[in-house]
């Protein structure tokens, strides 16, 4: 990348271009998919404190309940720690099955996590979770080819210890040595 401001300017156009397809293909797919993501198996939901209190709908003080989760007696399904919590195993109490919808769509309640899933930025870099089925991992690195513009390409590369995790990062393309 050529300036901190053209290497921001470049990264704006692969977020706008996550943007858009997640509107254009993943979002349209929701409502047929065959493993949602809201049901939290294999996915784990993060969570403030306020958003879990909303969505279990939680009465007692966070000390009370947190005293109750040390004590094994709180929901099965959430863990505490570093001040989050973390919801696994049980379909998100948001998660309209009937309608294939979230309740809390637009609202505040709703976990940053859920809006990022499953194509997201992470530094320079698009990370793309191929646990969402609805992902088509060439269609979407020619979409972020196509909006870096030419001269730059595409380098994929799975996580070592989650390869459903493929992070995308823009290079530019090698400029042709001038013969002699
Ligand atoms: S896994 Fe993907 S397609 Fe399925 S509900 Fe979640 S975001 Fe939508
Ligand atoms: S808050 Fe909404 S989008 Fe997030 S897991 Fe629950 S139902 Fe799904």
């Amino acid at each position: 990348m050529s300036s901190r401001g053209g290497g921001r300017h470049l990264a704006q156009k692969l977020v706008t271009a996550a943007d858009a397809y997640q509107r254009a293909v993943v979002i349209p797919h929701c409502s047929s998919c065959s493993k949602p993501c809201c049901r939290l198996e294999p996915l784990v939901l993060e969570l403030e404190w306020r958003q879990l209190k909303g969505l279990w709908q939680i009465e007692e003080s966070r000390r009370a309940f947190d005293k109750r989760l040390d004590a094994g007696h709180g929901p099965a399904e959430i863990r505490a720690a570093d001040g989050l919590y973390f919801a696994h195993g049980k379909v998100c109490p948001a998660y309209d099955e009937a309608g294939r919808s979230c309740r809390v769509y637009g609202q505040d309640l709703k976990p940053a996590g859920c809006s990022d899933f499953p194509v997201y930025e992470d530094g320079d870099a698009i990370i793309a979770d191929l646990r969402c089925e609805a992902v088509d991992l060439a269609d979407l690195a020619s979409r972020l080819a196509r909006a870096a513009g030419p001269g730059y390409r595409i380098v994929q590369a799975a996580d070592k210890a989650f390869p459903f995790l493929v992070t995308l990062l823009v290079k530019r393309v090698a400029k042709p040595v001038a013969k002699g």
